[in-house]
């Protein structure tokens, strides 16, 4: 097969483009597969999840204080009452067995009375905990939302790049003799499809080329397709 200069330099340039789509494409894998984000999601399902944990606490400590208030008020009207029948009675008996009442009454408002100002200190402290872990909370969402953002330009960015890269490629292909892009895409699918002769060395796959090889390339006319005798890469001279 022959080829022509313009030819050889647009597989050269062919050969560029398909590397940077390539590294584009790797660029585009590394960028969405981010460790730092997935590391940040991380922490925040963490932090999202110790929130609920103390929200819930918050919630149950709200239903004990709803709960104590609750019979507190039971004692309370309970006291009110036996304190009305206390006055009323005039059985000497009966204001005794009152009397034993109230004091029971009292000892149980007391405990009571407690265990509403243990809950509430301990609310208050469960609730500072609350919201210091929706401040972690909230500033590792953000810090997900962001670096989303920064992921999503890059990407676009790359895509973009990739849509330019495209289009020189098809270019390209347009420019080159068919039979001639067709050997390269079949190379290409291989391995590297185009190798430059640098002194020995082919640069497609670094090997040096024996002695006899090079004397058959310089034997070879400057406008007949060769290929590298080691990886098979359209070889282009000098
Ligand atoms: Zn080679």
């Amino acid at each position: 097969m022959n080829i022509s200069s313009e030819a050889k330099s647009d597989l050269l340039a062919l050969l560029a483009i398909d590397l940077e789509i390539t590294k584009s494409k790797n660029d585009s894998d590394q960028i969405a597969k981010s460790t730092e984000l997935s590391e940040i999601r991380n922490r925040l399902i963490e932090a999202a999840s110790e929130f609920t944990n103390v929200l819930s606490k918050v919630e149950t400590i709200r239903t004990e204080i709803e709960k104590v208030a609750s019979d507190l008020n039971l004692v309370e009207t309970r006291i009110a009452k036996d304190q009305t029948q206390l006055l009323q009675t005039s059985s000497p008996k009966d204001a005794q067995g009152i009397q034993s009442e109230l004091a029971t009454l009292a000892r149980r408002k007391d405990e009571l009375e407690d265990a509403e100002l243990n809950l509430m200190d301990e609310l208050e402290q469960v609730e500072r905990d609350l919201e210091k872990k929706q401040f972690v909370r909230d500033d590792l969402d953000t810090q997900v939302r962001e670096a989303l953002e920064v992921q999503e330009k890059a990407l676009q960015k790359i895509a973009s790049g990739l849509v330019l890269l495209k289009d020189k490629r098809a270019q390209l292909a347009a420019r080159l003799a068919p039979e001639l892009f067709e050997v390269y895409e079949r190379k290409a699918r291989r391995s590297v499809p185009v190798g430059l002769l640098q002194g020995r060395e082919c640069t497609a796959c670094r090997m040096t080329l024996g002695a006899t090889s090079l004397e058959a390339i310089s034997g070879t006319p400057q406008d007949q397709l060769i290929e590298c005798p080691e990886c098979q890469a359209i070889l282009i001279r000098e």
